[in-house]
């Protein structure tokens, strides 16, 4: 199949072609003539499947098909869980409409002064790509015309529920109009997402792209058991200083932690930096600048910070702190293998932990493969992980340096201690009354 037989105009086609996209993905191919035939749709598809193009792309054709009426305000507005991710989302609309003429793209995101935005929303505008809350900052005083507005994209939409906005998108969605296309994107179809997607969206086509074809065939994912936290430290250290890691963004549970640890790593050697949500928008900004350049090796990060960074060069994934959900495993090991290369997943779990990654092979449907590691000694998972599929064939560690084979090596039972489960520091706005699909720490 190519983009030409999805009936794409010749600007976008030939944006795809300098982009290097040579053919659709699978929610490109599903979602691109939905939309394009003006459906409304429900896509169920991770990050890293190419969901950005598949919303753009068709979105960008309509607004090329017709002249917008004079006025001021938006024609498609895309809402993101997060400022980074409406920054990338805004940097792929500005990429495939390249041949496109007169296109005005804007961004409005919190954390960042308000007057230019003031008069960003006081012109016309083609794609307006924003975080729910600084948008409905902007709606409430007044500043938003919607009289233009034919699309809402929902990005990620699960996450901007677990982040809390459920009630700010509901108020921005009942202030468009009623004739607008709405297409809404989530990494699940859980209940709630099915409710909201029930009230916003008219007789949608709903498309599912599954997690593990689509996403996580190229990322290979293995797991060190680890007795303390110590440890897990220096066989982080000795995997930066010794395996064949190329960029890496490290997860950690806390804002504090990634603070600590990116110290750390930087004193052993490796230009580190910190992302949070403590930050200040512009030191984010540069620390993902100097990630994305390459002046920056490891990133060390909190779920929310990470959330859509698209850099290529990420060749490994480490969840030095487990995620507290199956969908933030997605997520995070979603960084890597992007843009078709391939990717490892190393992620370090206490004997006490050994659960949760089950809860995570779970919900993906895919092993996580048990690792020793040369020069450490070996933790065992405890003895009700005997049905893992990979624990079979243990006995050989892996040296740092070697690189990811999966189903390989485990090693002689050794102690683990108890974990106490972190949360206090986490990054992110956790509304009262959260409710996560497939928790790790409290079960699913
Ligand atoms: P996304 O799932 O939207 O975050 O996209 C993941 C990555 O895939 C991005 O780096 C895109 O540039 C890239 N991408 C999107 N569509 C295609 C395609 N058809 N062929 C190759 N790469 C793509």
């Amino acid at each position: 199949m190519s983009f030409a037989s999805l009936n794409l105009i010749p600007a976008l086609l030939k944006a795809l072609e300098a982009a290097g996209h040579e053919q659709p993905t699978p929610i490109q191919a599903s979602a691109i003539p939905a939309m394009l035939a003006g459906r409304d749709v429900m896509a169920c598809a991770q990050t890293g499947t190419g969901k950005t193009a598949a919303f753009l792309l068709p979105t960008l054709q309509r607004l090329e098909a017709h002249r917008a009426p004079a006025g001021r305000g938006p024609r498609v507005l895309v809402l993101t869980p997060t400022r980074e991710l409406a920054t990338q989302v805004r940097d792929a609309a500005s990429l495939y409409a390249k041949e496109l003429k007169h296109l005005r793209l804007g961004t409005i995101v919190g954390g960042v002064p308000y007057p230019p935005q003031q008069k960003l929303l006081m012109q016309p505008l083609d794609v307006l790509v924003a975080t729910p809350g600084r948008f409905l900052d902007h709606m409430e005083r007044g500043r938003v015309d919607f009289t233009r507005l034919e699309v809402v994209i929902l990005d990620e939409a699960d996450r901007m529920l677990d982040m809390g906005f459920l009630a700010d998108v509901e108020r921005i969605m009942a202030a468009t109009p009623a004739t607008r296309q709405t297409v809404m994107f989530s990494a699940t179809f859980e209940g709630r997402i099915a409710t909201l997607a029930g009230r916003l969206l008219k007789d949608p086509e709903r498309i599912r792209i599954a997690p593990t074809e689509a996403q996580n065939a190229k990322i290979a994912q293995h797991v060190h058991y680890v007795s303390d936290v110590a440890q897990k430290k220096a066989m982080l250290m000795a995997l930066l200083n010794e395996g064949p890691v190329g960029q890496a963004i490290v997860f950690t549970g806390t804002k504090h932690g990634a603070d600590r640890l990116a110290t750390a790593i930087g004193q052993n050697g490796h230009s580190a930096a910190a992302l949070h949500g403590d930050m200040r928008q512009g030191a984010r900004n540069r620390t993902l600048a100097q990630f994305r350049a390459g002046s920056v090796r490891v990133l060390v990060a909190t779920d929310v910070a990470a959330r859509g960074i698209d850099v290529a060069a990420i060749s490994h994934v480490f969840n030095y702190d487990l995620p507290r959900s199956a969908e933030d495993y997605v997520h995070r090991i979603g960084r890597t293998g992007r843009a078709g290369q391939s990717g490892s997943a190393v992620s370090f779990a206490l004997r006490a932990e050994h659960g949760a990654v089950k809860r995570i092979e779970r919900f993906t449907g895919q092993p996580i493969a048990p690792r020793a590691l040369a020069g450490f000694p070996v933790t065992e998972p405890p003895a009700n992980g005997a049905k893992d599929p990979a624990s079979a064939g243990r006995g050989r560690p892996e040296r740092a340096g070697d690189r990811n084979r999966s189903g390989r090596p485990g090693g002689a039972p050794g102690a683990g201690r108890s974990f106490a489960r972190r949360s206090p520091d986490r990054d992110g706005r956790a509304p009262a009354g959260r409710s996560r699909l497939a928790s790790v720490g409290r079960g699913s």
